[in-house]
């Protein structure tokens, strides 16, 4: 069966080949770490996840590197603003280093808890400003920078196919342009190295050919990938957000360095969206793991939600379908659980799931497909052993999951949780939450199950 997966460089579904041998190269753009990921952050790992997993599901070996951007994104994309990661520092009153310490380990334990399969190799920007000065130095040798007094910039109009990955329309881009673009000569161009301000030290800065100072954010992911994947390789992600500016900067880089596209496949995610608005970290307010998890939502049920959209369509976030998904999940996992073991996998049933998931990752397909195998006269041992094959590439982690175990509950325990799922039924999230938080400092913790509420002791000393 041949995998076919949507490439956005060429715009049309390709067959996958890997470039060399049975080894697939990946690199995913990965976090910016000045504050927790939100949900919509994570459907695009998850995208990522079900890629991997489909790849070597195929039976291909995958090679995943994922990036950290702990310095050198600001806060607009024209290059303007301040960094990202300085903003957070100044917002938590904690430093640069310790910010992206804290959320690179928060969005890392968030990847776990979603079943991702970490990447192969994790590198920070930070770790690698040598290789991004030398990446600087070789465009500036092939004569496509120029400076100015904030920076070194990337001369895009040098570049003859510059943008042809988001099909820009660079004439009427430079003609229509009202932002200020500083000393830039056109609002395509883009830093490579950012100047430390005159009047005071940054609290991340190096010592360049050109200045102390930073980083941009582009250049990082073409050093990086280059260093880890070589200049070419197979598949570049990332959330459809990056087309425009951050991978099509990426290319410009790495044409110019070696000369080629770096990657034989562009995927992208698209988006998860709410109707507040309430998915842009840099808004301040925005929903994390933590917040469905907190309201008894198990993580893995925010993965099958995932995976009930494909990944080329924007998703709208609503608690509704979000419960839908745990209440899917749930039946899945009892169903799972009470079917006996020592059966062998219905094949022409792998066949047509791989055939859904090798039409471009279509996870919504092979999911009804699923239910519909689930619902069949077909024997239960047989179904077992079907769904764990399965579940390879859907990372429900079905075989790890059993029934919560029954607690004695005192009565004033009982009452509270049924004054909580009162409010949780009339959609008064704060009084449920409060009451979730009683319940934790009186030593029970909630899980919202298909059967209603599970109620677990904890330690009420460990928080
Ligand atoms: P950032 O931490 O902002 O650099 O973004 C991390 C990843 O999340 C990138 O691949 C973005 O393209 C992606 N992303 C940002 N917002 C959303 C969203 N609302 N839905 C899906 N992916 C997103
Ligand atoms: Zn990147």
């Amino acid at each position: 069966m041949t995998l076919q997966l949507f490439d956005s460089y060429s715009r049309t579904l390709r067959n996958f080949e890997p470039l060399e041998g049975n080894r697939v190269r990946i690199y995913a753009c990965g976090p910016t770490v000045y504050d927790y990921a939100h949900i919509g952050n994570l459907r695009t790992y998850l995208f990522e996840d079900v890629l991997r997993r489909t790849l070597e599901f195929y039976g291909y070996e995958v090679y995943h590197v994922v990036n950290i951007t702990d310095v050198g994104h600001l806060t607009s994309d024209a290059d303007t603003g301040e960094d990202k990661i300085e903003k957070g520092s100044r917002r938590t009153g904690k430093s640069a280093w310790e910010i992206a310490e804290i959320y690179t380990e928060a969005f890392q334990s968030d990847i776990r808890a979603l079943n991702i399969l970490e990447p192969h190799v994790w590198c920070r920007a930070t770790d690698h400003i040598k290789e991004q000065i030398d990446y600087i130095k070789v465009i500036e040798e092939k004569g496509f920078t120029y400076k100015t007094t904030d920076g070194i910039y990337f001369d895009t109009s040098n570049l003859q196919d510059y943008g042809y990955l988001a099909r820009l329309d660079k004439a009427g881009l430079s003609a229509g342009e009202r932002v200020d673009i500083g000393e830039k000569n056109s609002p395509t161009d883009f830093a490579l190295w950012k100047f430390s301000p005159p009047d005071k030290n940054r609290q991340m800065e190096w010592k360049s050919p050109w200045g102390t100072g930073f980083p941009g954010w582009h250049i990082e992911c073409s050093a990086m990938s280059a260093k880890y994947l070589g200049p070419t390789f197979d598949i570049h992600c990332g959330g459809k957000d990056h087309i425009p500016v951050h991978h099509t900067n990426e290319i410009a880089q790495c044409s110019v360095c070696h000369g080629t596209n770096p990657a034989n496949f562009w995927m992208h995610g698209y988006f998860l969206e709410t109707d507040q608005e309430k998915m842009a970290k840099s808004s301040g307010e925005f929903l994390r793991l933590k917040t469905l998890m907190d309201r008894g939502i198990d993580p893995l049920a925010f993965r099958y939600l995932c995976l009930t959209a494909n990944y080329r369509s924007d998703l709208k976030f609503r608690w509704e379908s979000l419960i839908s998904s745990s209440k899917a999940l749930d039946r899945l996992r009892n169903l799972y659980y009470s079917w006996s073991d020592g059966g062998d996998p219905d094949q022409l049933f792998i066949e047509n799931f791989t055939k859904k998931i090798c039409n471009d990752l279509n996870t919504t397909e092979a999911l009804a497909l699923i239910w519909e195998f689930c619902r069949s006269d077909i024997t239960d041992a047989v179904k077992k052993a079907t769904l764990q094959h399965c579940d390879a590439v859907l990372g429900l982690s079905l075989d790890a999951w059993e029934p919560p175990v029954a607690i004695e509950i005192p009565d004033r325990i009982k009452q509270l949780v049924d004054e909580r799922q009162k409010a949780r039924e009339q959609k008064d999230w704060s009084i449920a939450d409060r009451i979730r938080d009683d319940l934790l400092k009186l030593g029970y913790s909630i899980e919202d199950t298909a059967q209603g509420p599970q109620v677990n002791q904890i330690d009420p000393t460990i928080s």
